[in-house]
């Protein structure tokens, strides 16, 4: 689901144009397609749940996507991305060199998310314990503590892979509507290989922000890795972690055993990805699963 890029909305001078596209490198003008000239050149999955990477104008500074400023790299490319309940519009917009103002409309497909309908409110759950608030406040706070942490991570740039093969047992978004009352919806894809303790590996390259050896009650043994740019997975449910917080990683490399730990029925993998409060779509990331 690559996206032609669209049409920029105003019209420059090609003078000012050339000139900026002579500024761009090679690989950057191959790998997302037409010459930028003094728009924004991006490609990605634009849709609820997916993600663009962009290439901003020549000289620009200040992108501002919906309304909030989005960093650019060294060689001016960005990464935004769509939640899973995105709206149908949004913008990206810079500053050029010359004090004039790029902008771009993006159109946000609606996806159609699996729902189940359970004609009966949702189980009763007992009450929470206060043994069990003051856990959950602890796990909260290290799992945010985590998010918090930026590394300068390439991975962000990369083509992600999956980080193990198996069958698809949740898919993102999908949600279960109780007797008309929504829940809350599936962040993340499961695959389950059957078996506990299957080792799975890293989507792509970043820094281990957070990996917890002692099992949260609900994430159980849980990773968290940074690619950069505001952009993350977490890895749930794992049996082993074989990396530490602070550690580098590299795509394909050897992260940890699948399990089901914390509340799971079965051993499997939840992988989530996030962009900065956006929760995304996994398979828009790695693509179908082989
Ligand atoms: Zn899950």
């Amino acid at each position: 689901m690559i996206r032609p890029r669209f049409v920029l909305a105003g019209l420059v001078s090609l003078a000012l144009a050339a000139a900026q596209f002579s500024g761009l490198t090679a690989r950057a003008a191959e790998a997302l397609g037409a010459a930028p000239l003094n728009d924004f050149a991006l490609s990605g999955e634009l849709t609820q749940g997916g993600w663009a990477r962009g290439v901003a104008p020549r000289g620009a500074s200040q992108l501002t996507f919906d309304g909030k400023p989005v960093a650019l790299a060294a060689d001016g490319r960005f990464l935004i991305a769509f939640d899973r309940d995105a709206g149908p519009a949004t913008q990206i917009s810079a500053r050029l060199a010359d004090g004039r103002v790029a902008a771009r409309s993006l159109a946000i497909s609606r996806r159609a998310w699996k729902l189940e309908y359970i004609p009966i409110g949702p189980r009763p759950g007992a009450a929470p314990s206060a043994e069990f608030a003051r856990r959950r406040a602890l796990e909260l706070a290290q799992i945010n503590a985590a998010r918090a942490i930026a590394h300068d991570s390439p991975g962000w740039r990369q083509t992600f892979i999956w980080p193990v093969y198996g069958r698809i047992s949740g898919r993102f978004g999908s949600q279960r509507i109780y007797n008309g009352t929504p829940g809350s919806y599936h962040s993340g894809m499961d695959i389950a290989t059957g078996t506990s303790g299957t080792p799975f590996v890293a989507p792509a390259d970043g820094v281990v922000v957070l990996a917890a050896q002692s099992p949260f009650t609900l994430e159980g043994r849980l990773l968290m890795i940074d690619h950069g740019m505001g952009l993350g997975s977490a890895f749930l449910h794992c049996s082993k972690l074989a990396v530490k917080a602070g550690d580098v990683v590299r795509q394909g490399q050897y992260i940890g055993n699948i399990g089901m730990t914390g509340r799971a029925t079965g051993p499997h993998l939840h992988w989530s990805i996030k962009w900065r409060d956006s929760r995304l779509d996994p398979s828009l990331f790695a693509g179908p699963m082989r």
